[in-house]
């Protein structure tokens, strides 16, 4: 089984491609089962997401394409939510959808995912922002709200490593993503970023496999030719640190599969 789970539509305004463009990739690529996670609505940073009156558009859509595309592919909603503690919002976190994906893109509100602010990462302690990447981690986690741990070492995307051992660093949030039943994803977006490799690195993964801690796949696309990429990198990833099962969620309902 090939799977799929994160990936966007034009309505958070910084993706191209209509949703059957995507669709149609994936049943090229023979993706089983397809995800679309969009950003959520959040009354911060709005451009880049779609809006709180869009919602039920954005799920009539997609459930429309799930049932016109049921012979051929399984669709699935969900939708990426950033997890910033005083904006979680009731409308998303109870949205009738297979999955909420758990991101962290903002610490203290700075983007520090998106070249725009990078001068941020010259103004503070490297191993300060690292550790304050897992603690808000830990904190996703420990709110219960989520299904997938999205990009999960998302904060090496520039390549700013820090000189403490990253598996110490961020072993409490493991902890907490394992007691949270939480699904981490193997998203192969940082390929296609200066960092240049899938998340989370091979060294957390090993850390992730000890722990039992269930794995899913993702493009992350923004755009057609996105869909699928890097996969089969990310497969034999899985597959070397011992992986031989993955999950996908139907209503927020854990499905374990072989891929
Ligand atoms: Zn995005
Ligand atoms: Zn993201």
């Amino acid at each position: 089984m090939r799977i799929d789970l994160h990936n966007h539509t034009t309505r958070c305004n910084h993706a191209e491609g209509t949703i059957d463009e995507y669709i149609d990739r994936a049943i090229e690529l023979g993706v089983d089962i397809y995800g679309f996670a969009e950003h959520a609505p959040m009354d911060f940073d709005g451009h880049y997401r779609l809006g709180f009156e869009e919602m039920s558009d954005y799920s009539r859509e997609i459930l429309e394409a799930k049932e016109r595309y049921k012979n051929q592919i399984q669709i699935l909603i969900g939708y990426e939510m950033d997890y910033l503690k005083e904006y979680m919002d009731r409308r998303v976190l109870d949205a009738p959808v297979d999955y909420l994906i758990g991101s962290i893109h903002f610490l203290d509100k700075w983007g520090f995912d998106n070249p725009e602010f990078i001068g941020g990462w010259e103004s503070r302690s490297i191993d300060d922002i690292w550790q304050e990447y897992f603690d808000a981690i830990e904190a996703m986690a420990k709110t219960g709200y989520f299904n997938i741990v999205g990009h999960f070492d998302l904060i090496k995307v520039f390549k700013y490593m820090p000189s403490k051992d990253i598996r110490l660093m961020s072993h409490k949030s493991l902890k907490a993503i394992k007691k949270s039943g939480m699904a981490i994803e193997l998203n192969t977006a940082g390929l296609r970023k200066p960092i240049k490799e899938i998340y989370p690195s091979q060294s957390l993964l090993e850390v992730a496999y000890e722990l039992n801690i269930p794995i899913t796949f993702s493009s992350d696309a923004h755009a057609v030719e996105q869909v699928g990429f890097g996969y089969e990198e990310a497969r034999e990833l899985a597959i070397k640190v011992g992986y031989k099962k993955a999950v996908t969620f139907e209503q927020k309902e854990q499905i374990l599969f072989t891929f």
